[in-house]
C-alpha cells in the first residue's frame, strides 16, 4: 500500500478550539481519530491576536468540556497568551493526536473513504470534521481609489501593538469589537479616526460576554418554542472592555460614516470632506476557511455548504465545526465549541 497514505476513523481538519473540542470527545469515544493543524504551535487564531486583546468573559465562563480554564493570577478577563497556554496544556493533559505543521490542501470523495490531502500526505478516513476557523480568510471590503493609496493598509489579521504607528494618522474601518478594541489601543499615541458603515452600537458597561451567552441562550430557546425573544433586544455589539471604556471616556470613541474614496494620501466622502491619512486598519471581518472542501463540488448557501447543525446535508460524513451559529448554538466561542463538538462526534460514532 502506498506509504503516504494513512487510514483512520476520523479526521479533524485544524487544532484550535473547535479541534481539541472535538478531539476530547472522539478519545472519550475510543474512535481512531487525528488532528490535522497548519499551525507551527498549539493555540489556533488565539496565538495571532494583538498583545492587548483579552476576553470578553471571566475564565471560568470560558471553558473546553472536562477541564475548565484556570484563573489567570490577578487577572478577571484573560489574555490572549493565557488562553494559548490553556491550549497547549488542554492538547497534552488529553493526550490530542495532534500532527503539526500539516496543512490540508483538499478534501475528497474516495469510494468508501473522504481522501484528506495535505502537504505531508494523505489521511484516508470514514468521517472528516472541519474545524478551520476563519482567521486565515480575511474579509476586506473593495473601495473605489484602494489600490491608489500611498500608506500601509493592513488588517486585524495584521495588527499586533500600537507603537508602529506613534504619531501617524490612522483609520480604523469597521464597527465591531476588533475594530473598537483596536482604536481603542492606538488612540493614546496616534490621531486615530473611526469609520463604520452603520452606527456602532455599545453594550451597556456592566455587560460582558456571560450576559451576551445567557441572552443568546434565552433568545435560542425562546425561537425553539416559536416565540419572539421579548425584553432582550437593546444590546449593541461592543462590549465595553476596560480599554474601549476608557477610550469612550476620553472621547476617542468617535464613529464617522464610511468613507466613499480613497486617495493617495487620505479617505474621503462624497459631501467634500476628507481626512489625511498613514494607514488604514481594515478591522472588516473573516469568512469561514473552507477552500480545502471545494474539490467535493457540495452546494452552497451564503458561502458554506448545508448544515443541519455540523452535519453537512450534501456530504454526510462531513461535519463543520466552530463556524459560527450555522454550525451550532454560539459554536465558535470557547463555552459553544463543547456543546456542539458533543453533537458531532455522537452522530459520528452513532454510525
Ligand atoms: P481557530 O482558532 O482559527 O483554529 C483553526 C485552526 O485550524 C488553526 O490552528 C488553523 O491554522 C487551522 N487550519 C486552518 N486551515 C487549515 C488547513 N487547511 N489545514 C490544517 N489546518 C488548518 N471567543 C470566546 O469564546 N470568548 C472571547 O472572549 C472571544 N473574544 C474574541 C475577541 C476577538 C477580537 C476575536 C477576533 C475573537 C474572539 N473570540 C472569542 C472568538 C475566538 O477567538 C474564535 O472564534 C476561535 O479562535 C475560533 O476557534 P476555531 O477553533 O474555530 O478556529
Amino acid at each position: 500500500s502506498d506509504p503516504e497514505v494513512t487510514n483512520t476513523e476520523v479526521v479533524v481538519i485544524g487544532g484550535g478550539q473547535a479541534g481539541l473540542a472535538a478531539g476530547y470527545f472522539l478519545r472519550r469515544a475510543g474512535a481512531p481519530f487525528v488532528i490535522l493543524d497548519a499551525e507551527d504551535r498549539p493555540g489556533g487564531a488565539w496565538q495571532h491576536y494583538w498583545d492587548s486583546l483579552h476576553l470578553f468573559s471571566p475564565a471560568a465562563h470560558s471553558p473546553l468540556p472536562g477541564w475548565p480554564m484556570p484563573r489567570q493570577p490577578g487577572v478577571e478577563y484573560p489574555s490572549a497568551d493565557h488562553v494559548v497556554d490553556y491550549l497547549t496544556a488542554y492538547e497534552g493533559r488529553y493526550e490530542l493526536p495532534v500532527r503539526r505543521p500539516v496543512t490540508v490542501r483538499a478534501v475528497r470523495d474516495d469510494d468508501d473513504a473522504l481522501a484528506v490531502e495535505t502537504d505531508r500526505g494523505t489521511w484516508r478516513a470514514g468521517h472528516v470534521i472541519s474545524a478551520t476557523g476563519s482567521w486565515r480568510r480575511p474579509h476586506r471590503p473593495r473601495v473605489t481609489g484602494g489600490e491608489d493609496f500611498a500608506g500601509r493598509q493592513l488588517h486585524t489579521v495584521d495588527y499586533r501593538r500600537p507603537d508602529p504607528f506613534a504619531g501617524q494618522r490612522v483609520v480604523v474601518v469597521g464597527g465591531g469589537n476588533s475594530a473598537a478594541q483596536i482604536l481603542a489601543d492606538l488612540a493614546p499615541v496616534a490621531e486615530a479616526t473611526w469609520c463604520t458603515l452603520r452606527p456602532p452600537r455599545l453594550m451597556p458597561d456592566d455587560v460582558d460576554g456571560r450576559v451576551l451567552f445567557d441572552v443568546a441562550t434565552q433568545r435560542a430557546a425562546a425561537r425553539r418554542h416559536g416565540q419572539e425573544a421579548e425584553g432582550l433586544g437593546g444590546l449593541g455589539d461592543i462590549v465595553m472592555v476596560p480599554s474601549v471604556r476608557a477610550a469612550r471616556d476620553r472621547g476617542a470613541l468617535v464613529a464617522h460614516p464610511m468613507f466613499d474614496r480613497i486617495a493617495p494620501d487620505g479617505v474621503a466622502w462624497e459631501d467634500g470632506s476628507f481626512v489625511a491619512c498613514d494607514a488604514i486598519i481594515w478591522c472588516t471581518g473573516f469568512t469561514p476557511d473552507l477552500a480545502h472542501l471545494a474539490p467535493l463540488g457540495l452546494p452552497t448557501e451564503g458561502g458554506m455548504p448545508r448544515t443541519e447543525v455540523t452535519r453537512c446535508l450534501d456530504e454526510p460524513r462531513l461535519h463543520l465545526l466552530g463556524y459560527g451559529d450555522r454550525t451550532g448554538f454560539a459554536s465558535a466561542t470557547l463555552i459553544g465549541a463543547g456543546r456542539t463538538a458533543k453533537g458531532a462526534v455522537a452522530e459520528i460514532t452513532r454510525g
